[in-house]
């Protein structure tokens, strides 16, 4: 779904790094709605219980944690299994390629799976004067990573990596929910009025699927608290049809 969502349009990813999408969210709610470094202990439909703030009263809940704090926090909840992923951010003297694209390795030897030179997407996340080369190495990292994932980026790049450098090597263990056929991909977002989950684990495994999900939720909630809300367009072709 992400590859096909790669392939009919550009690369893409927000200007700024990845925390500037949920700033951009948060900048537009009145001063104060949002407190962040909060984490929730416990949680039911009247009430939140945090490690650092105690108990806070409410008319609903709308979790948005990951799938596994998720059930950790509201025991039920399945589980699902995760994949793997390590991310590696190389600098270089020059770019390899000027293209802003996705370069995907068709032999499942690896240890790259997917690589892009990202400061040809996103000029402002390379240090000064460097090119960024950020590279993806799925399930479980071979022996020595850096070193393979170098000989195998020259190869790719048909250039020498000698110059490169290693910025940061990030591994996740639980990084992205695995989504096994056959797949539901609008899984139930309402546990029960006033008690709502949403997250990649609900819709698709990608941002884009968090975000659907909670726009679902969203909508749930508003509508359990009796707010009016404009129609969606998929519901007004539903009844024109
Ligand atoms: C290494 C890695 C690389 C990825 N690369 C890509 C990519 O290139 N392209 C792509 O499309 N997707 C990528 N993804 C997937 C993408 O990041 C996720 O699909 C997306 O972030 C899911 O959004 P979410 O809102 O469901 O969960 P998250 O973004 O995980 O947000 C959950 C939030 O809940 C908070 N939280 C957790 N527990 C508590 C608690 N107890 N109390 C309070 N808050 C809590 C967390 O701090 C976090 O802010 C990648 C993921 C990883 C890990």
């Amino acid at each position: 779904l992400a590859l096909r969502a790669f392939a009919r349009g550009r690369l893409a990813v927000p200007e700024g790094g990845a925390a500037a999408l949920p700033e951009r969210l948060a900048a537009a709610l009145p001063a104060g709605t949002v407190r962040t470094g909060v984490r929730v202990t416990e949680a039911s439909v009247s009430r939140v219980t945090t490690a650092e703030h105690g108990v806070l009263g409410c008319r609903s809940v709308l979790l948005a944690t990951g799938a596994r704090t998720a059930a950790e926090l509201l025991p039920g909840l399945r589980t699902p299994a995760f994949h793997a992923v390590t991310v590696l951010h190389h600098t270089a003297p020059s770019a390899p390629t000027g293209d802003p694209a996705l370069l995907l390795e068709s032999d499942p030897g690896g240890p790259v799976a997917h690589t892009a030179v990202m400061s040809a997407v996103d000029p402002a996340r390379a240090p000064e004067g460097r090119a960024l080369i950020t590279s993806t190495v799925l399930g479980v990292p071979p022996d020595d990573t850096e070193r393979r994932v170098r000989k195998h980026l020259a190869t790719l790049y048909g250039t020498s990596t000698d110059e490169w450098e290693l910025l940061a090597l990030h591994h996740t263990a639980e990084a992205v929910p695995a989504m096994p056929p056959p797949y539901d991909a609008r899984r139930p977002v309402r546990l029960l009025a006033g008690l709502y989950v949403c997250g990649d684990h609900r819709d698709a495994g990608t941002p884009h699927g968090a975000l659907a999900s909670g726009a679902r939720a969203a909508r749930a909630l508003l509508c359990d608290l009796g707010v009016r809300l404009p129609k969606e367009e998929d519901e007004e072709a539903e009844e024109a049809a």
